[in-house]
């Protein structure tokens, strides 16, 4: 039996142990263990899973990290951060997202999935500044829900994320006007539109804001079965974006032929697809894909269930679908958190999702064997963006009267988005579950 490579709750320690050679185990790329101001001034996600994806030309660049905040050791930014934060009482609401590291979700009055955490900060309406420990996407969707006077905060601009970056609105725009010439714009004899567009939660706002101008829906990784059957209601086809895997793993659940869900790759004509392989498609799925989730292999099931023959393997569902297929289960970060939470005593996991969020796990379940399927030490390299330097340097700036790294959504934007969330709460969430 080989032993599960959890050194420590916090994968910051976890890949300084590793780098210097105190700790066994491997990391996905040097730099993880140094701070991301060393990398926000090249283009590029920075080491960590999605290392090696194309970043688009306009993604937001964050300005160095004034010294003082790069040079602080961590008990320095730790006690920095809760003085400023105290100071600060009602007026800031801290969320951070359950991929974010140790050190910054310590201080977080709230952690979750990234609706969630948007849906945890109305609960806050005094605050007066929502600090988003997480990725671009998510502080947009938290400015959806917030109200006008509220300052929502990125305090690394660099944290985007890399599935989203995949489909941008051009080319969203360019698919649609291609297979409305292929479907129409005319209703079918029982009202249905000829194509719905759904985007997973991890888009941009201005997908959400097309989504919400075409007759569409957002979904997430807990409700994706709930809305394409509200899609279906409405519409013959649904062109799902950004992540193939969630949509594929989602409609082959509900029984919907692979054959039946061609890819759409935007550089290419009609996606790559001929018009007979469109005419039968009932999901279009975008070519986007996770980059943290994408690492997980069949191979790691099958030896996790060598190693243990006891072991409840549950995955993410923007997780491949042959990974999908061979685990025990599969769901939303927080069916995963609700698994372990509802085991008996001795119970043991192998998961696949995002290192930090495992880790921890581990550690708040220590009458559970819990470790992660990749072997490797892989965060998200965009999550990672977000280190207590730049947490300290936004609050002790709010002291000073100073709002910096704010992520506003412009209404032209912002009201169709919130329809297309909206139509999204009107749907009963549903697990996603084998
Ligand atoms: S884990 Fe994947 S989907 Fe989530 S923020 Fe990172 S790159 Fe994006």
């Amino acid at each position: 039996m080989t032993t599960p490579p959890l050194i420590d709750a916090s994968v910051d320690r976890t890949l300084k142990l590793i780098a210097t050679g105190a700790a066994s185990g491997s990391a996905c790329s040097p730099g993880l263990e140094s701070g991301p101001w060393l990398i926000d001034a090249a283009p590029g996600y920075g080491p960590g899973a999605s290392n090696a994806d194309p970043v688009p030309f306009d993604t937001p660049r964050q300005g160095e990290l004034p010294e003082t905040y790069r040079t602080a050791s961590e008990a320095e930014l730790e006690q920095r951060i809760r003085a400023a934060k105290e100071k600060l009482g009602e007026r800031v609401v801290i969320l951070g997202h359950f991929y974010q590291r140790d050190e910054v979700i310590q201080h977080a009055d709230f952690v979750g999935d990234s609706f969630q955490l948007a849906r945890a900060a109305k609960t806050r309406p005094e605050a007066e500044a929502i600090i988003f420990c997480g990725v671009h996407f998510m502080a947009e969707t938290a400015d959806l829900l917030s109200t006008p006077k509220q300052s929502v905060i990125l305090p690394n601009l660099a944290a985007g994320c890399s599935m989203a970056d995949m489909a941008d609105l051009e080319s969203v725009e360019d698919c649609w006007e291609q297979l409305e010439e292929i479907y129409g714009t005319e209703p079918d004899a029982e009202g249905r539109a000829p194509l719905i567009p759904v985007t997973y939660m991890n888009s941009s706002a201005a997908l959400k804001g097309f989504v919400g101008r075409h007759g569409g829906i957002v979904c997430t990784s807990s409700n994706a079965p709930a809305v394409l059957e509200w899609a279906f209601e409405r519409g013959q086809r649904v062109l799902f974006f950004p992540d193939q895997h969630l949509g594929r793993n989602t409609a082959k659940a509900m029984g919907i032929p692979l054959e039946q869900m061609p890819l759409w790759n935007p550089n290419k004509p009609l996606g790559g697809n001929d018009e007979t392989e469109l005419e039968q498609a009932k999901v279009l799925l975008w070519h986007g894909f996770c980059s943290v989730h994408k690492r997980f292999t069949v191979e790691q099931i099958q030896k996790a269930r060598a190693d243990h023959p006891d072991v409840h393997v549950v995955v993410h569902p923007e997780s491949p679908m042959p990974v999908v297929d061979a685990a025990d289960s599969a769901g939303s970060t927080d069916f995963i958190v609700k698994a372990i939470q509802a085991a008996p005593a001795g119970s043991t996991f192998a998961i696949g999702t995002e290192i930090n969020l495992v880790q921890r796990l581990a550690a708040q379940y220590p009458e559970h064997t819990i470790f992660c399927l990749d072997p490797v030490v892989c965060p998200c390299s965009t999550m990672y963006r977000i280190h207590p330097g730049y947490l300290a340097w936004v609050l002790e700036s709010l002291l000073e009267g100073k709002v910096l790294n704010q992520i506003t959504v412009s209404a032209e934007v912002a009201d169709p988005a919130r329809v297309a969330l909206e139509r999204m709460l009107s749907v009963v969430p549903k697990a996603v579950t084998k």
